[in-house]
């Protein structure tokens, strides 16, 4: 392994010991390796990405995880160039349809087409959503005016004081579902606004054109990570997962059931609560041990439905669909080309989806897809789905679900080194949190600063 040395024991000695192959750990480990530093990269599961994941289905690749790419997120599209993967628009192409209060209508664009007051209570939701992210702190939330204010209620609560119309509160509660993994009534205000603030505003987070869901990767998310892997070679390390980290004024000993790795610093990049996958001794603070027991992960599932031809497409329709009931609750066409096979792509509930067998999940979309596209969606030729709260290892996801008091209590351990022990991971980064372009982010910027420390310690060494 390139720079690291092994000794008898079978223990190994790097300048950096990464734990997570998911983006920000590879792109850490590439960026120290360009910088001439050794490293090696510790992965509890038995593949890299992280809660980027590949599947196939009907013969096709397609995202389980993170799928979708901003044109703004030029981070992880520069990594994915540099690996020698492309981008394809998000088909968005014809009518949505919008299943609300057991009626199915169509409209086209964004703005969904329902009543003249549920459309004034949206734009005026949507105002209020706009007035407060304007005025968060991105890189410390915390530290956002009237902060335990808006800490201290849920984002469910805060629409109840609103009044909000049901039918808003309904689509407000598809996007905390998605964007968040759980209801209105379980994260605090405080935390989404820091999330909306970090996705570039409610309009880009949620739309296809100019926003979060423009572009996809042809290969898959996960493909990227791999291709990164493959050039880092055996300075990454699978089915290790890190036990403990022991650490004194020169250095980290990370335990893992295979041997022990002996580095200047760790850089940690397992979400929040993951983090207590790891014992570390010393001790964490009561701040940074707190974080990882509020910050719980959200769960959200997702299942892909292929069909010989995207037919939705020949009757007029994105594959585009908003639902408020059921077990689906948005759909979008991921098929790999006009002729076939076709593949609509549905997050589900967890809460009515995971606890049942595949075959039973299977009948629960596919009828629900009847539902929004009509008796066509009724024969797929073949079917996949998965659910993160089902993970092994590091389950949940997308983000973290901080409930009200979490963020101001313990959001500064977010980034506060443990000595030698830092953070990254995309809950760490400033813009751009929750995405895999915060992910890179991070992973790049906590290997320059580790870098420079390891450059300021040799310096210290020489001059004793
Ligand atoms: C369903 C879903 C949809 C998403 N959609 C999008 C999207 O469209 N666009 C987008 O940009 N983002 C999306 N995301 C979010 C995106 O996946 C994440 O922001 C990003 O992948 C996080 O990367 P990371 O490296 O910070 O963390 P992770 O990918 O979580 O990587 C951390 C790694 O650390 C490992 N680990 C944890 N503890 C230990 C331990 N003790 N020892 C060893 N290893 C350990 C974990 O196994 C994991 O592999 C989605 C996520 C999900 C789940």
């Amino acid at each position: 392994m390139s720079g690291s040395r092994k000794s008898d024991s079978g223990d190994t000695t790097v300048d950096v010991v990464i734990v997570g192959a998911g983006f920000a750990g590879l792109s850490a480990a590439e960026r120290l390796v360009s910088m001439g530093r050794s490293v090696l990269v510790v992965e509890a599961r038995d593949r890299v990405g992280g809660r980027s994941l590949s599947g196939e289905v009907a013969g096709v690749q397609v995202d389980l995880g993170a799928t979708w790419v901003a044109r703004r997120h030029t981070a992880i599209r520069d990594l994915a160039n540099r690996m020698g993967c492309t981008t394809t628009g998000q088909f968005d192409q014809g009518r949505n349809v919008l299943w609300m209060a057991g009626r199915r209508r169509t409209y086209s664009g964004t703005i969904p087409k329902v009543s003249p007051a549920v459309l004034v209570d949206m734009a005026r939701m949507q105002t209020a959503v706009n007035k407060l992210v304007a005025t968060i702190d991105v890189n410390a939330a915390w530290e956002t005016p009237g902060a335990g204010r808006l800490d201290a209620i849920s984002f469910g609560e805060w629409l109840d004081r609103k009044c909000a119309l049901p039918s808003t509160r309904a689509l407000m509660t598809i996007v905390s579902k998605v964007q968040w993994g759980c209801a209105p009534g379980d994260v605090s205000l405080l935390h989404v606004m820091r999330y909306i603030r970090a996705a570039g505003g409610l309009h880009h987070m949620l739309d296809v054109e100019g926003g979060a869901n423009e572009d996809r990767f042809v290969e898959t998310t996960q493909e990227i990570a791999k291709r990164v892997a493959e050039r880092l070679g055996d300075r990454v390390r699978l089915e290790t997962p890190v036990r403990r980290i022991t650490q004194d004024d020169d250095g980290v000993t990370v335990r893992t059931d295979s041997g022990e790795i002996h580095a200047g610093y760790a850089i940690v990049t397992a979400a929040p609560a993951h983090r207590a996958t790891i014992e570390f001794e010393p001790a964490l603070p009561e701040r940074a041990e707190g974080l990882t027991r509020t910050w719980r992960m959200g769960v959200l599932s997702k299942a892909f439905v292929a069909y010989e031809k995207p037919f939705w497409r020949t009757d007029g329709f994105s594959g585009e669909a908003l639902t408020d009931t059921g077990t689906v609750f948005i759909t979008f066409d991921v098929s790999p080309a006009p002729g076939g096979p076709g593949v609509l792509m549905a997050f589900c509930d967890p809460r009515v989806f995971d606890g049942f067998d595949p075959e039973t999940r299977r009948d629960l979309v596919v009828r629900q897809l009847v539902d929004l596209y009509g008796p066509q969606a009724r024969t797929p030729i073949d079917y996949l789905d998965h659910c993160w709260g089902a993970e092994p290892f590091a389950p949940g996801g997308p983000h973290p679900v901080a409930g009200p008091h979490a963020t101001t209590s313990y959001g500064r351990a977010l980034t506060e080194p443990h000595a030698r022990v830092h953070w990254a991971g995309t809950e760490t980064a400033g813009e751009w949190a929750g995405t895999m372009n915060g992910a890179v982010l991070t992973g790049q910027r906590t290997a320059e600063n580790i870098a420079a420390l390891l450059s300021r310690d040799v310096r210290a060494g020489a001059s004793r």
